[in-house]
């Protein structure tokens, strides 16, 4: 049997998406898991719409994400080159071939007359646009004189009768009638050929066996299809994988800001490369029966067709943050620190030395979701504000804990329970009266890390300052 190849093809229209990343997972585990290839073609023939710094981000965050790429645009491989910017000749010559066969044609219609064709089918009802060309069957001669003067871009003919038809790895047996289909632009006026036609060309020549995208590519695998068939080509197997949608079950997009959609955001926002992946790996795809914490490698494993998802998927960013928790809890204390002080404030690196930092950082490992949360939840130890609530009833505790701490000569865990176990004991103070208002006071926050930790990390001196700050 010939070596299964999957490819993922963005266009460099934008930066890496959830959606992409995604379907490049998914192509990645699934060559993977069969000891296939995975390939990163770029179909980069929409210059206008290619953005920069498109194809880098695509290629690093992929890259950053643990997805191995074994042949893309700075590997070297026989199948290249892998931008199809870079082969628009051996398109065109593929285009001669179909046109010197009978199989495609000039056709020298306006985008005004194409419009105009448009608009009339429009007011006769018909929802799918399809240009009747009358350029179709002209004769060698019409055509040299019509291409002296015009431009012309080239359709593939379909065929009107019969239907096509493929049994799609995901959504089972998928058939459309060729009448729905049209004659198609294969190269447009302007010399470059369309994604349709680039797309058939590149899969046939790099050999792959199985293509794997978003259902919004469904209306053109006939078309491709059909052209394969045209050309001889053998078909991969397709698959459409379902759609990412958000809360209000519609397709995630820009517009839908309430869920962080680039790659590279989350990078920046401190989520952990495995975290994603494997929340990634269950949208639209699941491993029935197992777990659902797993490595890159563990999927590699598990990943089967018959896990995939026939409805779409529900993009939940609580879950996203849960994975990254249950992540960031698996680092080695060496290794969550290196990660976390990426994010943490300049000036609490100032202020604490290096062990005092592993602690604070510490102290909230098992609750962190993400990185840069790091930066919020160590205020406590740079800035302080005073409790806003403070009562009278306060008082009490104060002093004493005032007086306790003065006379004491250190100041660690063990001898601040000490001093507690004193308010409790010899001064008979209630212990609601004093743990929650000293939290309070020393911190300014009702929620925070353990209390007599964070005391010992302040330091005797700090902890009396802040405390004698609610004297009147
Ligand atoms: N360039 C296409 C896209 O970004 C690729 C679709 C395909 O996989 O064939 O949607």
């Amino acid at each position: 049997m010939n070596k299964v190849r999957l490819r993922y093809a963005p266009s460099p229209t934008g930066m890496l998406h959830i959606g992409g990343a995604r379907t490049a997972l998914f192509n990645f585990l699934y060559a993977k898991s069969l000891k296939g290839d995975f390939i990163v073609r770029i179909d980069d023939t929409d210059t206008e719409r290619n953005v920069t710094g498109g194809e880098s981000s695509q290629l690093s965050l992929l890259r950053w994400l643990g997805i191995k790429i074994d042949e893309t645009v700075d590997t070297n491989s026989s199948y290249g080159p892998y931008r199809q910017s870079e082969k628009i000749d051996l398109y065109r010559k593929y285009i001669s071939e179909l046109i010197d066969s009978g199989k495609a044609y000039k056709c020298f219609h306006t985008n005004d007359e194409i419009d105009a064709e448009r608009q009339l089918q429009k007011k006769e009802g018909k929802w799918n646009f399809m240009h009747q060309c009358s350029h179709k069957d002209l004769s060698k001669s019409e055509i040299k004189s019509l291409e002296d003067k015009m431009e012309f871009s080239v359709r593939i003919k379909t065929k009107n009768e019969g239907n096509v038809s493929w049994d799609d790895m995901i959504r089972g047996k998928i058939t459309v009638n060729c009448d729905e289909i049209g004659d198609w632009v294969a190269l447009r006026t302007n010399g470059i050929p369309t994604y349709n036609f680039t797309s058939v060309i590149d899969d046939y020549l790099m050999k792959i066996t199985h293509v794997m995208r978003g259902e919004e590519h469904i209306a053109n695998t006939p078309k491709q299809i059909l052209l394969q068939e045209d050309l001889g080509f053998s078909i991969p197997v397709y698959s459409h994988l379902t759609l990412i949608v958000g809360e209000d079950k519609k397709k995630l997009s820009k517009r839908n800001e309430s869920i962080v959609q680039f790659i590279s955001q989350y990078k920046d926002l401190g989520y952990l490369p495995e975290a994603i992946i494997n929340y990634l790996s269950l949208l639209g795809w699941s491993p029935k029966g197992h777990e659902e914490v797993f490595t890159i490698d563990e999927l590699i494993e598990l990943f089967n067709k018959e896990g995939f998802s026939k409805s779409s998927a529900i993009f939940d960013p609580k879950k996203m943050e849960w994975y990254n928790n249950q992540y960031i809890n698996k680092l080695s204390d060496e290794d969550y620190f290196t990660f976390i002080e990426k994010y943490a404030p300049r000036e609490l690196v100032k202020k604490y030395d290096l062990n005092l930092r592993k602690r604070i950082y510490n102290l909230f490992k098992p609750q962190i979701r993400s990185g840069i949360e790091i930066k919020d939840l160590t205020k406590i130890f740079i800035d302080f504000n005073k409790y806003e609530n403070y009562t009278q009833d306060f008082n009490t505790v104060r002093e004493v804990l005032i007086n306790e701490i003065e006379k004491s000569s250190s100041f660690d865990k063990e001898t601040i329970s000490g001093i507690f176990n004193i308010l409790k004991k010899e001064h008979k103070i209630a212990p609601k009266l004093i743990f929650m208002p000293t939290r309070l006071m020393v911190t300014g926050m009702e929620h925070g890390p353990d209390l007599k930790e964070s005391m010992e990390i302040l330091g005797m001196k700090e902890v009396i300052r802040r405390l004698k700050m609610y004297d009147k």
